[in-house]
């Protein structure tokens, strides 16, 4: 059977380094904030060449833990993306500050750069893009708006961890970079778990104390903070699969690169720019009448899934708590036809040539 991503199989090709991992948290007991946290911190922080690693509760609190420890206040004007994970939005949202989405680029679907600007005001803090997909969006343009301004950028790398920019690695392309253990992402734990990263020292003990309650040292709380710390075993589980990273990293850019080539001409699919790499957290294609392309190939054994059919501007609710920076008429547009293909490292090739037979058949080609 085909799977959208096939956890299984990467779970049987890890097994024994994954039970001996888990097994020594087990003996060793320390659950909380144990060994292989510290370790892994070191080896994440080591992959990306950021200075520091924080890792934390998940996607979603890395991204909530850096806003606040930047400060940011009610009224405070976060730039971002309409076309996203809710995750990206509801953390502004949560501090009182307003998510204003700029729309985004037709062939990649992330943030486009050039209509940034244009959305700064007083109250504008930072900018937080979207590396959609798996593929980070225009960095350099952005840190360049972003110094101009005196804003900061958080790159919400959930879909990107093993990405490049130019020779770079996703999550150490901007001030701070937030990823996402959750499963199913690349880089996958099993349950919540996810990292920030930055080179900055004062932003990191800022970002460490967050993390558990604001605490500079036991029981004296010198900020406001959550309990946002990621598990021991997560951590061990991280561990483990970052022994085959590499080669699942090189699996999938060469089967994104097959789809590619593939469905040139046939099917249009999110295009990927040639001075940086796409991850293919999702590998995305734009189709009519989606709903019956997806049922028809439901039917014919194919898995396959939406991200994101509601742009958020227009969660109900959002509608009143962010701005629309002009027109988000490609966010809009990009919502009805964005369809994902099943991929993973271990996607083979006579799989793939059953998902690309029933995707030609679903759309007529
Ligand atoms: C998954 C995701 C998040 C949130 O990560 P969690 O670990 O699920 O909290 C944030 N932003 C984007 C773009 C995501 O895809």
């Amino acid at each position: 059977m085909i799977q959208f991503i096939d956890l299984k199989a990467q779970y049987q090709a890890l097994k024994s380094s994954i039970d001996a991992r888990i097994h020594e948290v087990l003996e060793h007991g320390q659950y909380i904030m144990g060994p292989e946290v510290v370790e892994l911190e070191g080896k994440l922080a080591a992959y990306t060449g950021a200075k520091h690693c924080i890792t934390v509760a998940s996607g979603t609190e890395a991204l909530l833990i850096s806003l606040m420890a930047l400060g940011i206040k009610p009224g405070d004007e976060i730039i971002t993306t309409p076309f996203t994970f809710i995750a990206t939005a509801e953390v502004i949202a949560i501090l009182g500050a307003v998510p204003v989405f700029v729309d985004i680029e037709p062939d990649t679907c992330n943030i486009n750069s050039s209509l940034i600007e244009a959305a700064i005001t007083p109250k504008t803090r930072v900018i937080m893009p979207v590396s959609l997909y798996g593929q980070p969006a225009d960095m350099d343009a952005i840190n360049a708006i972003a110094d101009k301004h005196g804003l900061v950028v958080i790159e919400d790398a959930a879909q990107s961890f093993g990405a490049e920019y130019k020779g770079r690695k996703s999550c150490n392309l901007s001030s701070i970079g937030c990823t996402s253990f959750f499963p199913s992402k690349p880089l996958g734990c099993y349950g919540d778990g996810g990292a920030i990263f930055t080179s900055d020292d004062n932003l990191a003990k800022a970002m460490r104390e967050i993390r558990v309650h604001g605490q500079e040292k036991r029981y004296v709380h010198t900020r406001i903070g959550v309990g946002g710390r990621m598990d021991t075993l997560q951590c061990a589980v991280v561990l483990a699969k970052l022994e085959r990273f590499d080669w699942e990293v090189e699996q999938r850019l060469k089967i994104g690169a097959c789809y590619n080539e593939l469905l040139a001409g046939k099917v249009s699919v999110v295009a990927q720019r040639p001075d940086r790499t796409s991850v293919f957290a999702q590998y995305t294609v734009f189709v009519e009448n989606r709903e019956q392309v997806q049922e028809k190939l439901k039917a014919l054994g194919v898995p396959t899934a939406v991200h994101y059919p509601v742009p958020l501007h227009l969660q109900p609710a959002y509608q009143e708590s962010c701005r629309v920076h002009g027109a988000v008429a490609v966010a809009e547009e990009k919502a009805t036809c964005v369809m994902s293909l099943p991929m993973s490292p271990d996607l083979t090739e006579t799989h793939m040539g059953e998902i690309l037979q029933a995707l030609f058949s679903a759309t007529d080609v």
